[in-house]
């Protein structure tokens, strides 16, 4: 999402902004608080995120419901499903001076609130504005229609306008119904099917969305209500708080010789432990950029020792991305089952060949530290590996157990009952879970997040 951002933003700095001015004067010119309401269901197909190493992608369930003002003003609700029942539940509000972000299961993001600047807020509106080609259409309605070559061509013509933000676009246009059948931006394409009309209001059913010929998203749109909508529509809920500094990037002690990274630009976790020779990592988020001042700092925290062993929690590509900033003679990474091939696609051959499969309880000697690793075939990732320190009970996971950074305990989505059951199972003494996700919890905040999952019982999707 914000690579496409910088994109726009690069595009839209090179110029062509007098048809932008254009556009901007027509929609100004249009009542301000007619808006759209649209109900999408849909299916994401997710790169680097699979229940399996085997699968490059996976079917995310998506559900949105989107405000449209021909203002700029918008809102959206999402929910998608991830492997392990991991669910999400965001809303997005914002206008033409920037727009805010909040969890509404209070997980993820705890109880603060993610703010976009302006030129964000309107990127984010400009790409919205293409669920609607009626709305895109009065946008392009500046602009003569281009003939296409060919003949097969002779029932569609062209047109060429700058979206909402500025940024270059064009659409298809059928002659005969005057509707748009599909539409490109730098990043995207968007193929209209199945149109209907609400109100005189005229919208597709069906949306497909292809980035560079790959399919990423198909929509089902239930209904579009052009409507008033109360300005109200667009407040924040009143429980969430402004991002609070985290602070620069730091390695924090939280148990002797076993430390987290701090103050990342993601917001990501790594963690390490340090024996007498050698030092295990825990995760490679997010960026190989990322992964070399981690490692820069992981070096000066532990002079002297080796990086022995970077321990990958599963292989999704947030949690690996890291890895090829380690790459070193004499670096073992250990995935779980099958995580090499999901490994070798992402990150090529010369990681790959570091990696080193657990696909039974195995230590690691550190010098004066052994870490225990157990594979644990989980639900959202199958290749998962959790970490134990038994001389500071200490447990590094990703993905299996969620705390914000600040906020109230979450209950524990269906991975959370996995790693309970590795805990008993193997009965770990834990005083400390370190999750690359969030602050690091205790024992007993994990356990009333299972608890809450219990009395709670929240709308995990039945399936
Ligand atoms: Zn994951």
């Amino acid at each position: 999402m914000h690579a496409s951002h910088s994109l726009r933003l690069i595009l839209a700095a090179t110029g062509i902004c007098i048809l932008f001015s254009a556009s901007r004067i027509m929609a100004q010119d249009m009542p301000s608080a007619f808006a759209i309401t649209l109900e999408m269901q849909g299916v994401r197909f997710a790169s680097h995120q699979a229940a399996t190493p085997q699968n490059a992608q996976q079917e995310i369930k998506l559900k949105q419901q989107v405000i449209l003002q021909k203002d700029g003003q918008f809102r959206t609700i999402s929910e998608s499903v991830w492997p392990g029942n991991i669910r999400f539940h965001f809303l997005t509000t914002g206008n033409k001076d920037g727009a805010a972000a909040v969890d509404l299961l209070q997980w993820r993001q705890g109880i603060e609130i993610e703010r976009e600047t302006a030129a964000e807020a309107r990127n984010e509106y400009a790409d919205l504005l293409f669920l609607s080609p009626t709305l895109l259409l009065e946008l392009g309605s500046m602009h003569m229609p281009i003939d296409l070559p060919g003949a097969e061509n002779k029932n569609y013509q062209q047109v060429n306008f700058n979206d909402a933000a500025g940024s270059p676009a064009s659409m298809i246009i059928e002659r005969s119904s005057g509707q748009v059948l599909s539409a490109k931006t730098a990043a995207s394409t968007y193929e209209y099917a199945d149109y209907g009309s609400t109100k005189n209001f005229r919208q597709p059913r069906q949306i497909t969305v292809k980035d560079g010929g790959r399919l990423v998203l198909q929509w089902k749109i239930s209904a579009a209500v052009a409507e008033h909508v109360d300005a109200h529509s667009f407040a924040l809920p009143a429980t969430y708080i402004e991002k609070q500094d985290k602070g620069a990037l730091r390695a924090t002690m939280i148990a002797p010789g076993t430390y987290r990274v701090d103050g990342s630009e993601s917001g990501y976790h790594t963690a390490f432990s340090v024996g007498t020779h050698s030092v295990a990592i825990y995760d490679a988020p997010v960026s190989a950029a990322e992964a070399a001042k981690v490692r820069a700092l992981i070096e000066q925290t532990a002079p002297g020792r080796k990086l022995a062993y970077l321990v990958l929690s599963h292989s999704h590509r947030d949690h690996i991305a890291g890895a090829p900033s380690y790459i070193q003679d004499g670096l073992h990474i250990l995935a779980g089952k099958d995580g090499r091939l999901a490994i070798e696609r992402q990150l090529g051959k010369a990681v790959a060949s570091k990696v080193q499969e657990v696909t039974s309880v195995f230590d690691i000697d550190l010098g004066g530290r052994s870490i225990r690793i157990y594979p644990i075939a989980s639900s959202h990732a199958s290749d998962m590996l959790v970490a134990y320190d038994k001389s500071t009970q200490t447990l590094f996971q990703g993905d299996l157990f969620y705390l914000p950074e600040i906020g109230p305990i979450p209950p524990v989505f269906d991975v959370g009952l996995e790693l309970d059951s590795l805990i008993t199972q193997h009965q770990l003494q834990v005083q400390q879970l370190v999750g690359v996700h969030g602050r690091s919890g205790s024992f007993t905040e994990f356990k009333k997040a299972l608890e809450l999952r219990m009395t709670e019982k929240p709308s995990a999707e039945k399936n």
